[in-house]
């Protein structure tokens, strides 16, 4: 029998899949769960281009021209016929075309049009010679070197056709995208509404930033993290501050963010200290797919659902609240924002210039510091490792990701890395 696996019934006979393990699952099989049974959403807006960076495209985004929209030069120089080379080598200069002036004068066998850099390719004209090619004296030029036939012309609707798709539905709108876009002359464009995502911290000994602290407390930089986190993605945030640790208004406050967000996210109170109540709520308002992942750090993180409403529980410990959502939340994020084509930035191949020492049996996201020595990259782990060292992230550029069975690495030894920094 067939049975389809959804969030509820795989809860509730944890049997249907050989790989579910809630107390234990490995790293891609949270992925892959979390964003199973995610719905992306889908109400619209139309929105001015200018204000579409990091929003996610709508609508298949059809050219109404071509770009460019006449074939036009490549280069300041000369657009002259090849075929009139072949007897002359000199040619006479007759016009001048600016970029934005046209010429409607035809180019003769032996003639020349001096050219500016996106200057119209007069009628008559096949190809364009730079200016450092010729030798020019008065209104003669003669070439150094023929230039093939079509050279240095830029095409009409070489970068774009009319009536091509040029972006697909789903795409994440980056600077690239907007200027795109743009060139199409299109002003608005259809993208999905932004998400919202509320999020709070728990802890009897968190206190907000701001208020002096007493021994035996913790400032909250969890929803720092998670709130610039947010930021980045362009999400709006719903802050809710910091929750004692106290079932009823832990659970309250859950079932009122589920009814007016996209996600919740909280961090603490997931692990198995006895103010630890998170699993406990959601298996009473919602569902719960997984507590524990077989990863380092975030081992307690959990995930479910309440009001279909996913809920991410986010482990107390700052480095493994930042790991937690880079690698699991981020990527369900961006899916729930209407992508669905996410993908996790490559993994790169370098040597380890120190040993680490591991126990295989969960994946780790080790901070580290790639750095170039002699023309070489390498990486090296930051020196505390500890998920409470908040510093680590601070100081690592990238993560040394060393996969669940793998032992302890050897120096020189290559290992895969993961760059924080994408470019664009
Ligand atoms: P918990 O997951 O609640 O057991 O917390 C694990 C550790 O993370 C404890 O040492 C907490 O004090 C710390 N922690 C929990 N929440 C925060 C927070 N919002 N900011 C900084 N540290 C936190
Ligand atoms: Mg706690």
């Amino acid at each position: 029998m067939n049975k389809k696996i959804t969030l509820k019934n795989l809860v509730e006979d944890p049997g249907c899949l050989a790989e579910y393990d809630p107390n234990a699952m490995d790293f891609n099989s949270a992925n892959k769960y979390i964003n199973k049974f995610l719905e992306p959403i889908t109400k619209t807006q139309s929105v001015l281009l200018k204000n579409t960076l990091d929003r996610t495209l709508a609508e298949d985004l059809v050219s109404p021209i071509n770009v460019p929209n006449y074939d036009n030069s490549a280069m300041d120089g000369f657009a002259f016929q090849v075929i009139s080379t072949s007897t002359y080598n000199k040619l006479e200069i007759v016009d001048t075309i600016l970029a934005g002036k046209v010429s409607n004068k035809i180019v003769q066998k032996n003639q020349a049009f001096q050219i500016m850099t996106g200057g119209k390719i007069p009628q008559g004209a096949d190809t364009v010679i730079p200016i450092e090619l010729v030798i020019k004296k008065e209104n003669i030029i003669i070439l150094k070197e023929l230039p093939k036939k079509g050279a240095n012309i830029r095409k009409i609707g070489e970068d774009v056709q009319q009536g091509q798709i040029v972006l697909k539905k789903g795409t994440h709108i980056r600077p690239a995208e907007v200027g795109l876009i743009a060139s199409l002359g299109i002003e608005k464009i259809l993208v999905y509404r932004k998400l919202k995502v509320a999020f709070f911290s728990t802890g009897d000994e968190i206190i907000k930033v701001g208020t002096p602290i007493k021994s035996g407390q913790v400032y909250d930089s969890n929803h720092y993290t998670i709130h610039s986190m947010l930021t980045r993605l362009n999400i709006d945030c719903v802050d809710l501050g910091v929750i004692p640790d106290d079932k009823k208004i832990i659970e309250t406050t859950l079932l009122k963010a589920s009814r007016e967000t996209d996600a919740i996210i909280t961090s603490g109170g997931v692990s198995v200290g006895q103010a630890d109540y998170v699993k406990e709520i959601l298996e009473k308002i919602g569902s719960v797919l997984f507590w524990k992942l077989s990863i380092k750090p975030g081992r307690p993180m959990a995930y479910g659902k309440i009001n279909s409403t996913p809920y991410f529980g986010l482990p107390g410990n700052p480095v493994a609240t930042m790991v937690t959502f880079y690698q699991l939340v981020q990527p369900a994020l961006k899916n729930i924002m209407g992508g669905r084509n996410y993908s996790a930035p490559p993994l790169i191949k370098v040597k380890c210039s120190v040993a680490i020492i591991k126990k295989p049996g969960r994946l780790e996201f080790q901070r580290g510091i790639l750095f170039n020595k002699e023309g070489e990259w390498k990486v090296k782990p930051v020196p505390l490792q500890g998920s409470a060292i908040l510093s680590s992230m601070s100081q690592a550029n990238c993560f040394i990701i060393l996969d669940i069975n793998s032992g302890s690495i050897k120096s020189g030894e290559v290992v895969e890395v993961q760059i924080m920094n994408g470019l664009i």
